[in-house]
């Protein structure tokens, strides 16, 4: 279940109790009211749909399980417009005015000021009707009110205050791509704007070039203007009145260096393409020039999209390179690949039903030389990649007998986060020990324009990257296999090893092994701790001390001697942590698939690995390897094999444990499980560990009560 992540004072989000929560809230309203015709419902309430608590911030008992608010109204012959505020919407929430459909909340799980148009004759004189409601079978709390009636069409009340917004760089004085954030009293405020070819629109959320045009009701709001992790924010408070345009200048500096690494998001779909999400093509290109994303990744489902012609037409092309790639969405695993040579060659079998099969097909798809294992924790079509039914974590085998030949799997998926961050680094790191050179990835899978948005997890690949536009494509992609990356949701990290190494080289023999660290981030967010791993084991934790934590660019750097034996070659990775961002500016988003109703939002960098062939023969050996090693030598006599463990690690001793099994499984555990019991702690360890997991599997193959998850 929820592991803790290093030393970090927090274990669970316990966020102000709901009561609490709903008084601020209160109190907030009453003294940034927006002015309205008639205030329906100045109350916040808590509303439950299914049993219990979504997350555990929603403990208390909800007030009913739809919303319903009878008021003394007026007919009107002419259009009206409806304000609703809502907090945490997952599900789709119908609203009924008088029977009549008005639309739907927003679904996204932010806080929002809507407006939705009543058309004319439908409220009546006397007692009207206003119901919110679901029919959703999934459980969803949800807070909605601060309900008011505006004379007047939704165009109108929106267009009341014109405000231009011009973001410049502060360094060149120039526009700059960006994300426009409009907040009232904390939520994210609808305005007057559409989506056009300038402009992606969503409730509080605009991404332009640089300059932005819309309306708002009367009213005070806080602007706020960034452009992803790399940037600084600027923001102001302004109050607006009718009839008078209000012009506001914001400016934003690059604060995080990541000079030769080119933002690269693997993951990246669009309603045009996808048929799902809420973000057309066209405003795709805005959102991944707002958020600096240097080489965008196309990966819509089963189709292969070229960004290029779109992205010149509409002037930004300059700003990345785009490199058509495709979501092959199988029903055993979802596997992003790219380069594709063009949008025409034909796409991967995604109707294969084994993994020889699926990737023999991506493989034999011109010019693709990278498939990502996607969301490996996560269940679609009824399969979970890496649930015990199909996978044992501890030596990342595959129950069926499938060779995994992705050469990439996601560890950070910003749209469906895991409850535990560290999950599927553990996942790759038991990956790396298996033998497999996976390179780390970090995207977004975003398909939304604001809800889940591009770029949040993104990939830093080492190459050339002075010209976003001229992007040298082969370079880049040979970089990403070779593992030169970084990785990140939010926060960056860079290692080198013995000055010269960074992630994806190799450092040779040496007396000392000494690692430096840089954790970097911009002012608005902060890191408190970086941990270094060697062979997938936690060696140390640093923690930032409290004044740098806020820093802007490098946060903090580690400077370690690793301990590295000379009997063993070893992988190392660091990994930096922070508090999740949950202002509205650069939300977190709660995890998608969640295995617990507590939850840390936590930003995270992971580094790619660093190889060290400790033991000198010129080459790289994995646990898998030395174990396999170790077995044959020792003729696989469970006594000698453990003697022989004594000169490794943990990893080592996980992957002998599995060969023993392997070669015997009817006197596994009389005879070499017994043995290690009494072995080594370590060895002990290991071999409990994966007997556990073995147990674990075989209920889970079995499809044994209480077992879930395959
Ligand atoms: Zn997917
Ligand atoms: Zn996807």
């Amino acid at each position: 279940m929820l592991r803790v992540p290093g030393n970090r004072e927090t274990t669970v989000m316990k966020i102000f109790n709901l009561a609490i929560l709903i008084l601020l809230w209160q109190a907030v309203l009453v003294a940034e009211t927006l002015d309205a015709a008639q205030i329906l419902d100045a109350a916040l309430h808590h509303v439950r749909n299914g049993t219990g608590p979504e997350w555990s911030e929603f403990d208390g008992p909800p007030e009913s399980t739809s919303y319903q608010l009878k008021f003394e109204g007026n007919a009107a012959d002419s259009e009206q417009t409806l304000r609703i505020a809502q907090h945490d919407v997952k599900q789709l929430w119908s609203i009924e005015l008088n029977g009549k459909k008005l639309g739907r909340l927003h679904r996204d799980e932010n806080a929002i000021v809507g407006f939705w148009s009543i058309p004319k004759s439908t409220l009546v004189d006397g007692q009207n009707d206003l119901q919110i409601s679901t029919t959703s079978k999934n459980s969803d709390d949800i807070l909605v009110g601060d309900i008011a009636l505006y004379d007047g069409a939704a165009t109108d009340v929106l267009s009341e205050c014109p405000v231009t917004v011009s973001v410049r760089d502060k360094t060149t004085g120039k526009p700059t791509p960006c994300r426009i954030t409009i907040l009232h009293a904390g939520r994210l405020m609808t305005s007057g704007a559409q989506s056009n070819d300038q402009m992606a629109v969503r409730p509080g959320v605009i991404y332009c070039t640089g300059d932005a045009e819309f309306g708002l009701p009367p009213g005070t709001y806080e602007i706020v203007a960034g452009r992803g992790p790399e940037y600084g924010i600027d923001s102001r408070s302004l109050t607006v009145v009718p009839g008078k345009t209000l012009a506001l200048e914001l400016s934003i500096e690059r604060e995080v260096s990541t000079d030769g690494f080119a933002a690269c998001d693997t993951h990246v779909h669009t309603l045009t393409h996808s048929g799902h999400g809420d973000s057309t093509v066209r405003e795709r290109m805005l959102t991944l020039a707002g958020e600096g994303i240097e080489f965008p990744i196309a990966t819509d489902h089963n189709v292969h999209i070229d960004y290029e012609e779109l992205a010149d037409e509409l002037g930004i092309r300059g700003f990345f390179t785009p490199v058509i790639g495709n979501e092959v969405t199988t029903k055993f695993g979802h596997f992003n690949v790219f380069p594709v040579a063009s949008a025409d060659v034909p796409i991967p079998n995604y109707k294969a039903d084994n993994w020889p099969d699926i990737f023999a097909s991506i493989y034999g798809t011109p010019d693709v030389k990278v498939a990502i294992l996607n969301h490996s924790r996560d269940i679609h079509s009824s399969y979970r990649p890496f649930g015990p039914g199909h996978h044992l974590a501890a030596t990342s085998t595959n129950l069926d007998g499938w060779d995994l030949q992705a050469n990439a799997m996601e560890v950070v998926n910003s749209a469906a986060q895991q409850t535990d961050v560290m999950q599927l680094v553990r996942d790759w790191m038991s990956q790396l020990n298996a033998g497999r050179r996976l390179t780390p990835v970090g995207c977004s899978d975003s398909h939304d324009v604001a809800r889940h948005f591009v770029g949040q997890g993104r990939t830093y690949i080492r190459c050339d990257d002075a010209d976003p536009g001229h992007i040298d494509v082969d370079a880049a992609v040979d970089s990403f296999v070779a593992g030169r990356v970084s990785i990140g949701c939010g926060l960056f990290a860079d290692i080198r090893i013995n000055q010269t190494a960074g992630p994806g080289g190799t450092v040779g023999k040496s007396k000392r092994y000494v690692a430096k660290v840089d954790v970097c981030g911009p002012s608005w967010m902060e890191a408190d701790e970086i941990e270094v791993f060697v062979n997938g084991q936690s060696v140390r934790t640093f923690e930032l001390k409290t004044a740098d934590r806020s820093k802007p660019g490098v946060k903090a750097r580690l400077e370690m001697q690793l301990p590295i034996s000379a009997n063993q070659d070893a992988f190392v990775v660091a990994v930096a942590r922070g508090p999740g961002v949950r202002k509205l500016h650069w939300p977190i988003a709660k995890p998608y698939q969640p295995v617990s109703t507590d939850w840390t939002p936590t930003f995270v960098a992971v580094t790619g690995a660093i190889w060290i062939d400790a033991d000198g023969d010129g080459r790289f050996t994995s646990a898998r390897k030395y174990a396999t090693e170790v077995c044959t030598a020792s003729d696989y006599n469970s006594g000698r094999v453990l003697e022989q463990l004594k000169k490794f690690d943990s990893a080592v001793a996980v992957h002998a444990a599995e060969l023993l099994m392997t070669d015997s499984p009817d006197t596994f555990v009389s005879g070499a499980f017994r043995d290690a019991r009494k072995s080594s702690p370590v060895i002990r360890g290991a071999f409990e560990t994966y007997y556990d997991e073995w147990q674990q599997s075989q209920r889970a193959r079995a499809g044994a009560a209480g077992e879930t998850g395959r």
